[in-house]
C-alpha cells in the first residue's frame, strides 16, 4: 500500500500511517501518538465538574448548571473536540483505526486522574443501537471504557445499559429534538438490574455536543435505581465563543 503524501486529500491527515508514526506530526515516536502531540494539543484546562465546559478557574457548578443542574453528579472531559482530535476520533469512529483507541483512552484516564473525583462501582459505555453497531462493526465507547476502567481497576460491561432500537441520526438537530428523539431509547439489561442497584455507574462516551444523549442515558440509570452517575467523555464541543 502507498502512504498518501499529507495534504493530498485537502485539510484530512494522511489515512495510512505506518505503526509507530505520530498520526498528528508524523514523528518517529513509537506510538500512534507522539508526547509532543499530547503536550501540545492534551494540556489541561479548567472545566465544570458538573458539565464538563470550559471555565476560568476549576468550578464546581458553572453557572449554566446552577440554572439546570445536568443529571449527572460528575463530569470529566479531557480535551475539546477541536484539533487534532476531532480527525482522530472520526478516523477511530468511521476508518475502522481501533489502534487508536489506547491513546485516546489514555487521554480519558488521565483526566479522570487529574479531576480526583470519587470512582466508580461500573464503568458502562453509552451503547450503540444494533444497525450502527452492526455497520462499524465496535462501539468506540466500549473501546474508551474498557481501557480506562482496566486502567482503573474498575468493572466495566457493554451490556447493562442497551439501546435497543436505532433512532434517527442527532446529526443537525436542535437541542429539544435530540432530547424527543432520545426519550426512553435506553433501557437497563432486566436480568441484571440489581447489580446496579444503588451503585456508582460512569458513563463514557467519545464525543459530547449537546449532552442530550449521556442525559438520556443517565436517567435510565437512575431510573434503574443507580444511586450516583458520573459522565466520562473524551472530547466535548465547546461552548459557542470558546
Ligand atoms: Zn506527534
Ligand atoms: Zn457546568
Amino acid at each position: 500500500m502507498r502512504p498518501h503524501l499529507p495534504g493530498a486529500d485537502g485539510d484530512a491527515l494522511p489515512r495510512w500511517r505506518p505503526p509507530g508514526q505520530c498520526a498528528v506530526c508524523r514523528s518517529w515516536d513509537g506510538a500512534a501518538l507522539c508526547r509532543w502531540c499530547v503536550q501540545r494539543f492534551a494540556a489541561p484546562v479548567a472545566r465544570c465538574s458538573r458539565c464538563g465546559l470550559r471555565t476560568a478557574t476549576p468550578t464546581e457548578m458553572c453557572g449554566a448548571c446552577l440554572q439546570d443542574p445536568p443529571p449527572f453528579d460528575g463530569c470529566v472531559v479531557a480535551l475539546d473536540y477541536a484539533f487534532p482530535w476531532d480527525r482522530l476520533i472520526a478516523d477511530f469512529k468511521f476508518d475502522g483505526q481501533v489502534e487508536l483507541a489506547a491513546p485516546l483512552a489514555a487521554r480519558l484516564l488521565d483526566a479522570i486522574l487529574m479531576a480526583r473525583q470519587p470512582l466508580p462501582d461500573w464503568v458502562l459505555p453509552v451503547p450503540l443501537g444494533p444497525r450502527r453497531l452492526a455497520e462499524r462493526g465496535y462501539n468506540q465507547a466500549w473501546e474508551l471504557a474498557r481501557r480506562v476502567a482496566r486502567g482503573l481497576g474498575r468493572r466495566a460491561d457493554a451490556r447493562l445499559l442497551e439501546r435497543p432500537l436505532d433512532g434517527p441520526q442527532q446529526a443537525g438537530l436542535d437541542l429539544a429534538r435530540r432530547r424527543r428523539n432520545l426519550r426512553g431509547a435506553y433501557v437497563l439489561d432486566l436480568s441484571r438490574r440489581l447489580s446496579l442497584q444503588g451503585r456508582h455507574v460512569a458513563l463514557v462516551d467519545d464525543v459530547m455536543t449537546s449532552g442530550a444523549t449521556l442525559r438520556e442515558a443517565a436517567a435510565a440509570l437512575r431510573r434503574g435505581g443507580v444511586a450516583r452517575v458520573d459522565a466520562w467523555a473524551l472530547a466535548r464541543t465547546p461552548a459557542p465563543g470558546e
